[in-house]
């Protein structure tokens, strides 16, 4: 008889809600329309991230206040910890035109300036190990895949980012090499539909595999669909809107 268990399992692993001060000190653009800021303060001692899509909420106050109830009336989004020391946090944003509270200060925010982080209040942790990954997203979920990515041992690996063009593929370290899909003038997510709308079930990667896709919020349906037909238990896979067109402050469901 084989062996039907899964060889791993998504844990959710809740966390202390904790609220800081952090200081931006240094951005590198990555890509015209992505840059990736390092935020520091000492407020980060003990700051932790145990899943590669946890997500923080970042606070954009016109000025820092007092209280952490003032704070957290501030307009706030969320966003993905790329990686953090004893000090510091770096973070990668998308840049969309000069649209979004969230992108505007990534862009543009004088180093120095000060902003609120929130969280990351849970986890879903991967147990085991995954017989193969699935890693698929747009610019927004390219902090997560990295994470993932450094997560893949010999399995075998299929990681999909949709961009605009050529000009905005960023280095991603992974054992394989990072499939670029651009979109061009298309709305955003429709390449990576496609992508997903043409594969079957000989198409998936490898057995047991763990799927990840992030994108613009019309990549849910597509999404799921993917996992039935490759019967995926959806308990152990990821698929989320990360933003959703026309929509300011887009909440995910969790
Ligand atoms: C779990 C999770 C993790 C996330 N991690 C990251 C991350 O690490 N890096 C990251 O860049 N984003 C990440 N996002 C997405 C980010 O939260 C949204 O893109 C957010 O809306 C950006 O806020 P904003 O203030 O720039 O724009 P908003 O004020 O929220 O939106 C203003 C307008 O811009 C549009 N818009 C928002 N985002 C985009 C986009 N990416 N491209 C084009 N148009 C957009 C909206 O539809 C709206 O019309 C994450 C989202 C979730 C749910």
């Amino acid at each position: 008889m084989p062996d039907l268990r899964s060889s791993f399992t998504l844990e959710r692993t809740p966390l202390d809600l904790r609220f800081r001060t952090v200081t931006l000190t240094a951005r590198e653009q990555l890509a015209p329309n992505y840059v990736r800021v390092r935020l520091e303060g000492d407020d980060l001692f003990g700051f932790t991230s145990l899943g590669s899509d946890d997500h923080m909420r970042l606070f954009f106050p016109d000025e820092m206040p007092d209280t952490v109830e003032e704070l957290r009336a501030a307009p706030s989004r969320e966003y993905t910890p790329l990686a953090w020391g004893e000090n510091w946090l770096d973070v990668e944003f998308a840049i969309h035109g000069d649209e979004g509270v969230a992108a505007r200060w990534a862009a543009t925010a004088p180093l120095g300036a000060k902003i609120g982080v929130g969280g990351p209040r849970g986890s879903a942790v991967i147990t085991g190990t995954p017989g193969s990954w699935f890693l698929i997203g747009d610019e927004t979920a390219l902090p997560a895949i990295r994470r993932f990515a450094s997560l893949i041992g010999g399995q075998p690996a299929r990681i999909v980012v949709e961009v605009r063009g050529r000009e905005d593929e960023v280095d991603v370290s992974a054992p394989v090499a990072v499939e670029w899909l651009h979109r061009g003038d298309a709305p955003a997510g429709s390449a990576l539909i496609e992508f997903l709308d043409g594969l079957d079930e000989s198409d998936a990667v490898g057995s047991d595999p763990f799927v990840f896709v992030a994108a613009e919020q019309s990549i849910v349906k597509p999404g799921r669909a993917l996992l039935k037909r490759w019967g995926v238990d959806s308990a152990s896979a990821i698929v989320k809107g990360y933003w959703k067109r026309g929509e300011t402050e887009y909440h995910a469901p969790h």
